[in-house]
């Protein structure tokens, strides 16, 4: 079903722990839908371990996962049960398991550092719109060269035309969205690099949720947008 996947430089510093937080969230809800990746993130976690065993006697330092749900961990705790692998293997290492709020259907499935993201319920976060079926909140990664948000495109509709400044990564997390190149599916990890033009459309039968994160703004095409930008 997953039809674009990290490439092997983007999953092996994710099992590396060197994949900037914003990325490493994206590469981790990608996992949550992909058995694919999560074999070989699994694969690249024992080759790098066994290398760094045989250098060093020390103990393995947090993986990945764990620092992307240690960095939000100021935010309300929600349900640990759809778990990657990654994350399953965690909870064998003794991970503390977290109370659960209530929530709504719709997080459900979602990877389950989103569900913490969103505290149990999408409409509980802070969203800002942008026309009338595009709407976004940010997440705070603690990081200031990138910024990551959740993108809400309502069924049908788009997000306003735009050029990149930097990369983007995007990944779906409910419904599909298409662009000029293709159409888009829960998990795939789609990569915009700097200077491409696009504007996605959800499909008609679904709002469509994505993570994305970018290096750098990105710079609206409408003179409109482009006006109210220093208002976001
Ligand atoms: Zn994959």
């Amino acid at each position: 079903m997953t039809k674009y996947h990290p490439d092997t430089r983007f999953l092996t510093d994710y099992s590396a722990g060197s994949l900037p937080e914003s990325q490493a969230l994206c590469v981790a809800a990608h996992l949550h839908y992909c058995p694919a990746c999560r074999t070989k993130v699994s694969e690249l976690t024992q080759v790098g371990s066994e290398i760094f065993l045989s250098q060093e006697r020390e103990e393995v330092s947090e993986d990945c996962f764990d620092r992307i749900m240690a960095k939000l961990s100021d935010l309300p705790a929600t349900d640990t049960q759809s778990e990657s692998s990654t994350s399953a293997s965690l909870a064998a290492t003794g991970q503390v398991i977290e109370p659960e709020p209530a929530k709504d259907k719709y997080v459900n499935d979602l990877p389950r550092a989103i569900q913490k993201l969103t505290g149990g319920s999408i409409e509980k976060m802070r969203w800002r719109k942008i026309g009338k079926s595009f709407r976004y909140s940010d997440i705070n990664m603690g990081d200031d060269k990138r910024e990551t948000s959740l993108l809400h495109i309502k069924a049908g509709g788009n997000v306003p035309k735009h050029q990149h400044g930097g990369d983007e990564i995007t990944v779906i997390l409910k419904g599909s969205f298409s662009d000029q190149e293709d159409h888009y599916h829960v998990g795939d990890y789609i990569v915009r690099t700097s200077g491409e033009m696009h504007t996605p459309v959800a499909s008609q039968d679904e709002d469509c949720l994505c993570l994305a994160t970018l290096d750098a703004p990105i710079v609206m095409n409408n003179w409109f947008y482009r006006l109210l930008a220093p208002l976001f």
